[in-house]
């Protein structure tokens, strides 16, 4: 069997159910894998498990399902790749890419700057070699590397490393990876070639596309879709109540979507089948209407 060129995903965090906001990311990453004639897998960002509530796992496979998503292979959890991520972080340290750092949230908060990505650590512990046992976290070396890439809905972005993001955390105080070295590690080793995701994590992308240098690796595309927010301008999540996505509209709530994604489906989409209606959308899928906005307020409709 020939390879597939393209390999999306779709990466959930289950704190809670499916909402308006998460579908949307959903529908755009799956309907350019299967225009793509590519391959979608979905991957469960478990790597906290202290805020995953039970069953809801379970209850994100479901709804995806019934609102007629397919997709290969088996859902993969994050969680039981967490041996790889320390080994790339240990890795990182042995090449002198990365240190142990000590600084605590006290010491960070007199003396940090803040960047594009948020405070920027001043390099106290750079130099310092410290073994683990007095070590809170792993951080990236950073330096005044211009990093650039073209996201295909908001164009090109560039960064200068060290005033932008400085030297960031790979590993965390608990002893987990963060959100950036999981995510990119298991980015480069499942072989995804873009990565269709909310507006939010645009600006962390460089972070990602750095340590993918760092290592060495090809780098993905990346496709990046405005958040959906409360009228209180919050982005839809578990804390901001974001009502779960109802069971049996799914019809209903995939023309809102599509919608939202500047696509222009038919009004007798609503009432016909799931099957008509995803196959019209994968007819008709256009990544370059997606507005490029970074964010659109949710309206009941
Ligand atoms: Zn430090």
């Amino acid at each position: 069997m020939q390879t597939p060129i393209y390999h999306g995903r779709f990466a959930p965090s289950p704190t809670g159910p499916l909402h308006y906001g998460s579908l949307l990311t959903a529908v755009a990453s799956y309907l350019q894998a299967r225009s793509n004639h590519g391959q979608w897998t979905i991957r469960i960002e478990n790597i906290d498990p202290s805020r995953e509530p039970k069953g809801c796992i379970q209850d994100i496979l479901d709804t995806l399902s019934n609102y007629g998503f397919v997709w290969q292979g088996r859902p993969y959890r994050q969680i039981e790749r967490i041996h790889h991520h320390l080994r790339v972080a240990d890795n990182l340290l042995q090449w002198g890419h990365a240190f142990r750092c000590q600084c605590s949230r006290k010491t960070l908060a007199v003396c940090t700057e803040t960047g594009a990505m948020g405070p920027i650590y001043p390099g106290n512990c750079r130099y310092l070699r410290l073994p683990a046992d007095q070590a809170n976290v792993i951080r990236v070396l950073t330096d005044h590397t211009q990093l650039s890439f073209t996201d295909r809905n908001y164009g090109v972005r560039s960064y200068d490393m060290a005033s932008t993001s400085g030297d960031f955390v790979i590993v965390r105080a608990d002893n987990l990876p963060s959100y950036i070295l999981a995510a990119t590690v298991d980015d480069i080793q499942q072989g995804y070639t873009e990565i269709v995701r909310g507006h939010d994590l645009l600006a962390i992308t460089a972070r990602q596309l750095y340590l993918t240098d760092v290592l060495g690796k090809p780098r993905c595309h990346f496709l990046h879709v405005p958040i959906i927010t409360n009228d209180q301008g919050e982005k839809l999540s578990k804390q901001t109540h974001a009502p779960a996505l109802p069971k049996w509209h799914a019809r209903h709530m995939l023309v809102n979507v599509l919608e939202d994604l500047g696509q222009s489906p038919p009004k007798r989409l609503r009432w016909g089948s799931l099957e008509t209606l995803w196959s019209w959308a994968m007819t008709h899928w256009d990544a370059a209407r997606i507005p490029n906005c970074p964010t659109i307020t949710y309206t009941d409709r």
